[in-house]
């Protein structure tokens, strides 16, 4: 393929972690980073993989990232672009199927129902592209109470048993659980991670695939990518961090 030809070294793919590693948390990319994005972009071939959605890092990258990066893997690639021009996209609900998810949805609501919780509100299952989040205080409740469930949460282990519970009732579904957060958890399909970006990389002809990240450690949204096999992983602090071995590597 001579898709990449424009490029100094037409075979490499550099690939960043949006938050923590492109701009700072949740805020907006500098100008020098877009810069040196630009600057990157006439050596190697260059894309973006987070777990937010696209709305989110147009906010973040801008409203034209899609055709100022060669790759953007939005909600780790469930939406994926390639040269401006969106790839085959995936949801949880086309992956479990509806009668699953409605046992699964049965069971969770059930479940809450029947915790004796000090405060309930609502929204306690969110339906979202990639997977569900489950909370059993409600989504809705205030900060305040947000708080006062974080603490009652940890003196009875209220999501950690829920999370044991799903995990036997539904031990055939290839789901994973994630705690995260004061109030609530996630439940998407095992290898949703950042590495089911890869998925979109088969029919490419790199040689090399960078990654640059900041949540590299065990547990962390960049763990499983960072130390996949077909991957040289960068665990970074900042963005200013990730420019300077940008800098190192390919810019001098
Ligand atoms: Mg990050």
């Amino acid at each position: 393929m001579a898709d990449w030809s424009d490029r100094a070294q037409p075979t490499t793919l550099v690939l960043f972690d949006v938050d923590g590693t492109l701009t700072p948390a949740r805020k907006d990319i500098s100008p020098e980073m877009k810069q040196i994005l630009q600057d990157l972009r006439k050596k190697v071939v260059v894309g973006f993989v987070g777990g937010s959605d696209l709305s989110k890092q147009k906010e973040q990258l801008g409203e034209d990232c899609v055709n100022d990066f060669d790759f953007c893997f939005s909600e780790n690639g469930l939406t994926a672009y390639r040269k401006g021009q969106q790839l085959a996209s995936q949801s949880f609900i086309g992956w479990i199927g509806e009668e699953p998810y409605k046992k699964l949805a049965n069971f969770v609501l059930r479940y809450i129902a029947d915790l004796d919780l000090p405060k309930k509100r609502g929204t306690f299952i969110e339906f979202r592209n990639g997977m569900i989040n489950i909370s059993p205080i409600g989504r809705n409740c205030t900060h305040a109470e947000r708080d006062e469930y974080e603490v009652y949460d940890k003196q009875h282990r209220i999501r950690e048993k829920f999370v044991e519970a799903l995990k036997a009732e539904f031990s055939d579904y290839s789901l994973t659980y994630s705690i995260g957060g004061q109030i609530s958890f996630d439940v998407f399909p095992t290898g949703w991670d950042k590495t089911y970006c890869l998925n979109h990389l088969k029919n490419e002809t790199f040689t090399s695939i960078h990654f640059f990240g900041d949540k590299t450690f065990k547990g962390g949204n960049d763990y499983e990518i960072y130390n996949h096999e077909r991957i040289t992983g960068h665990s970074v602090t900042s963005p200013h961090d990730t420019a300077r071995i940008l800098k190192e590597l390919f810019l001098h």
